[in-house]
C-alpha cells in the first residue's frame, strides 16, 4: 500500500541543516523555461526555489523577458536565451557553463510547444551529467519521443506532469492512467530509474525502488494556473539543497498542498493565487 505523505513521514526524513554555507553550498538552482505565451511562469518557479531555502536561483529564458523578470524577481540571475517567432526557447548556447555548476536542472514550466521543449532535451540532457534533472509540463511531453535520453538519467530524474502530460508521455489514454496508475507510475519510475508522479487531486508518487507515496490533503484551491509551476520551484529547492530526489519530491508535494491548505483556511477555499504558496514554506518546514 501507498505511504500516506504527512508530518509524520515528513519527520522520519529529515530536511538537510545547513549551518555556515555560502550561497553556492547550499543549492544552486538552473531553471529553463518561460514562453511569452505565459511570460511571468518562470518566476513562480524561481520563487518556489528560493522560499524552499535554495541558495542560488538562474534563469534561462527567451531574451525579451529577461529584463523584465529579472526586475521583478531580484533575487535571481537571468539568462538571455535567442527566441523563435513564437516566443519560445530557439537555442541553449550558454546554459551548458550553468548546468556545469549547479545541483538542480528544471525544465519545461511555462513552456508553450512540446517540439521547443523537445530541443532543449536534446541540447542539455547529454550534458547534465551530475546534477539532478526535474522535467515538467511540455518538457514530459517531449521525453516521449526521448525515452533512451531520459534513461541516461537513471537515478537522477523527477518527472512532475498532471494526467496530459503523463498521457502524452506514455502514449496510455488519460482514465487508463487514473485507473492504473499506481502500475503506470510504479513501471516508468522502474524504466527510467526515476522518481515519476502523477498529479491531480491526489497526487501519488513511486520511485525506482517501488516504494509508493501518496497526497490528498490540498485542496481544490491549488486547481489554479501556476499552481503546479510552483510546485516544481519547491522540488528543485529541497534537491539542489542535497535531499535525495525521492524525499525532495514528497516533500515538494506535501509543502505545496500544506501551503494550499493554509492559504484555504486564511482566505477561503478558492481565489487564492499561485503567487501566494511560496511565501508558506518556509514556516511550514520549519514546523515539522
Ligand atoms: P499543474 O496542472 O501543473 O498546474 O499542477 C496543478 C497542481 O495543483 C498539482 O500539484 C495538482 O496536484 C494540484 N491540484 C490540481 N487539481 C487539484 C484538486 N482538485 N485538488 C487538489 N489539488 C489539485
Ligand atoms: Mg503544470
Amino acid at each position: 500500500a501507498p505511504t500516506t505523505l504527512d508530518a509524520a513521514w515528513l519527520r522520519d526524513h529529515p530536511l538537510p541543516v545547513h549551518a555556515d554555507v555560502d550561497k553556492n553550498s547550499r543549492g544552486r538552482v538552473v531553471l529553463v523555461g518561460g514562453s511569452t505565451l505565459v511570460p511571468g511562469g518562470l518566476r513562480l518557479t524561481a520563487e518556489a526555489a528560493l522560499q524552499s531555502g535554495a541558495g542560488k536561483v538562474q534563469l534561462a529564458l527567451p531574451e525579451m523577458l529577461a529584463i523584465p523578470l529579472g526586475v521583478l524577481l531580484p533575487e535571481a540571475g537571468m539568462l538571455a536565451l535567442p527566441a523563435d517567432e513564437d516566443g519560445e526557447i530557439a537555442g541553449t548556447g550558454p546554459v551548458m557553463e550553468l548546468i556545469s555548476r549547479c545541483d538542480c536542472l528544471a525544465i519545461g514550466p511555462a513552456m508553450g510547444s512540446v517540439a521547443a521543449a523537445g530541443r532543449i532535451l536534446d541540447d542539455l540532457l547529454p550534458r547534465a551529467t551530475a546534477c539532478s534533472v526535474i522535467l515538467d509540463a511540455a518538457a514530459v511531453a517531449a521525453g516521449h519521443d526521448r525515452m533512451n535520453l531520459l534513461r541516461e538519467l537513471r537515478g537522477r530524474l523527477i518527472l512532475t506532469p498532471h494526467a496530459g502530460e503523463m498521457a502524452a508521455l506514455t502514449g496510455r489514454d488519460p482514465e487508463s492512467l487514473t485507473e492504473n496508475r499506481a502500475h503506470v507510475l510504479l513501471r516508468l519510475a522502474e524504466e527510467l530509474g526515476a522518481v515519476v508522479m502523477l498529479k491531480g487531486e491526489t497526487t501519488m508518487l513511486a520511485n525506482p525502488g517501488g516504494e509508493l507515496a501518496v497526497y490528498g490533503g490540498g485542496g481544490v484551491g491549488l486547481a489554479t494556473g501556476g499552481s503546479g509551476d510552483v510546485l516544481t520551484g519547491i522540488i528543485a529547492g529541497l534537491s539542489a539543497r542535497g535531499l535525495d530526489n525521492w524525499q525532495a519530491a514528497c516533500w515538494g508535494v506535501w509543502l505545496h498542498g500544506e501551503a494550499g491548505r493554509r492559504l484555504a483556511e486564511r482566505h477561503g477555499p478558492m481565489g487564492f493565487l499561485a503567487r501566494q504558496l511560496p511565501a508558506e514554506t518556509p514556516s511550514l518546514m520549519r514546523g515539522i
